[in-house]
């Protein structure tokens, strides 16, 4: 029997090395990777590891689900990943709408991306808040990093014999040989993400009534691109500095906790060693409409994340 799926959790440590997927900046020639300062909780120390943030994890998500959809079910401002999104449509005067209420329900009803991703508006002033969030990615204790110094050459000088040199898209305008420094990192990375497919079309601007002003079709269409779109993203995160430092993608494992009945599901941290017990004990405790399934491959999550494409998003009824 297929049960109806209220919210996901997908936690897990994913391995990417030799990446450079989030920077702080460049300074000078140097550009540094991003840093963050946590406690450690299994050894309650403060620490300075690497960080990915949820921005840059939640824009792959929405790319890989616009690649994926049919760019007839976006609006025109994601059709060209605007990150503006509906407030673009509105901006521009594509769209008018009467009110927020008015403006979320058009959103709902045409785009795939802005009902998933959620967005922000101007005028009316509102918010579609996302239905999919993601933490930062942690580095757990030891990241590897290094800096690496390479040099570019001035096109009429490639070829002359300089070993080593690396073919950047910035040689072109580069008159004379510059040194600069890249980072990159490779350890094995703490993920926190929840889904909540019930509230997929779900238009919460108006205050007399939540309604839903999409058809369970599109929600059932937006529901399976998102997973897709989970699907692929542990297989091919493309963040920062991919064109040379694409990142050697290794592992993924975790568990994915998802509810079938009203109930948010609970998130810990895969920092902490032991996650996977805590969680499942508070599945246990909580109710059997709570289920925990343990990956230990990015194929196994694949599949077991594909599995859940066979249920439908949650409708609660108002
Ligand atoms: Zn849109």
């Amino acid at each position: 029997m297929s049960e109806n799926v209220y919210e996901i959790a997908i936690l897990g440590r994913a391995i990417w090395q030799l990446h450079s997927l989030n920077n702080e900046g460049t300074v000078g020639n140097v550009t540094e990777p991003r840093s963050v300062r946590i406690i450690d909780p299994n050894t309650k120390k403060a620490v300075t590891t690497d960080g990915v943030s949820g921005e840059m994890l939640k824009h792959i998500h929405t790319e890989i689900m616009w690649a994926l959809d049919d760019k007839n079910n976006l609006c025109d401002a994601c059709k060209v990943l605007n990150p503006e999104k509906f407030n673009f449509a509105i901006k521009t005067k594509k769209v008018t709408a009467k009110d927020v209420e008015d403006a979320l329900k058009q959103a709902l009803e045409k785009c795939d991306i802005c009902d998933v991703q959620g967005f922000l508006l101007e005028r009316p002033t509102a918010s579609r808040k996302s239905t999919i969030e993601f933490g930062w990615a942690l580095g757990i204790p030891e990241v590897y990093r290094d800096i690496h110094t390479h040099a570019r050459h001035a096109l009429g000088e490639k070829g002359r014999g300089s070993r080593g040199q690396e073919n950047e898209e910035e040689t072109e305008g580069a008159s004379t040989q510059m040194v600069y420094h890249r980072p990159t990192r490779s350890g094995v990375y703490a993920v926190i993400s929840v889904f909540q497919p019930w509230r997929i079309g779900l238009n919460e601007a108006r205050q007399s009534k939540y309604t839903y002003d999409t058809d369970d079709s599109a929600r059932e269409r937006r529901y399976k691109l998102a997973l897709k779109a989970y699907q692929l993203l542990f297989a091919r995160p493309e963040g920062a500095m991919t064109t040379t430092r694409l990142p050697h993608v290794e592992g993924f494992n975790g568990v994915i906790v998802y509810s079938t009945e009203p109930m948010p599901v609970p998130v810990i941290s895969p920092l902490k060693d032991d996650y996977v017990t805590e969680i499942k004990t508070i599945a246990e405790s909580l109710d059997s409409s709570l289920k925990v399934i343990k990956f230990d491959s990015i194929a196994d999550f694949a599949t077991k994340i594909g599995r859940l494409t066979n249920n439908k998003p949650y409708k609660m009824e108002f």
